[in-house]
């Protein structure tokens, strides 16, 4: 089931998410597949629970190719439960990002370059990558909204945030913004 997606100014975007205690239910399977569905047919990269009202620490990302990032390399369909990050350096790289629940908007983000992170997925098995670039950037990005953060908080240059259609017009037409 395709569920509406939050957006900025509603508050449960705001809120610090709870973890995961129960694994392999089809409470949570549903969820899940409710998530992909949602996320494919906004033509996003990743989501998080709670952009969907869901309050717990579960993000999914993954595409072959994704339209809103069209130069960005593959990243493997992941479902990542309670996740933590581990920052392997202190390198930072900029990147453009958007998100579902800000849409139509794109800004430049300083993120760190490589990190490791770990996790379970749907059935409680444990997760342990180490990734780096755009996989690296779509992690923080997604495990941002289980802390109540969003992209725009991350913006330190403002000249580099703006709408899609001005900033990226080859973009514009795209389903999701
Ligand atoms: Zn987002």
């Amino acid at each position: 089931m395709i569920h509406p997606i939050l957006k900025m100014g509603d508050a449960r975007l705001l809120r610090v998410a709870e973890p995961v205690s129960v694994f392999d239910t089809p409470e949570l399977h549903r969820l899940i597949g409710d998530m992909f569905e949602t996320m494919h047919a906004a033509g996003g990269a990743g989501l998080a629970a709670p952009q969907i009202g869901v309050n717990l620490r579960l993000v999914i990302f993954g595409f072959e190719k994704v339209a809103r990032y069209p130069d960005a390399p593959p990243v493997p369909p992941t479902v990542l439960i309670n996740p933590v990050i581990t920052l392997l350096n202190g390198a930072m790289e900029e990147g453009w990002e958007g998100c579902l629940s800000v849409p139509g908007l794109r800004g430049v983000v300083a993120r760190h370059a490589r990190l490791r992170y770990t996790g379970f997925d749907a059935k409680g098995a444990p997760i342990d990558r180490t990734v780096e670039g755009f996989h690296a950037r779509v992690v923080q990005h997604e495990c941002d909204h289980l802390d109540g953060i969003l992209y725009p908080m991350r913006v330190r240059d403002f000249t580099r945030f703006g709408f899609t259609e001005v900033l990226f017009p080859e973009l514009t037409g795209q389903p999701d913004d």
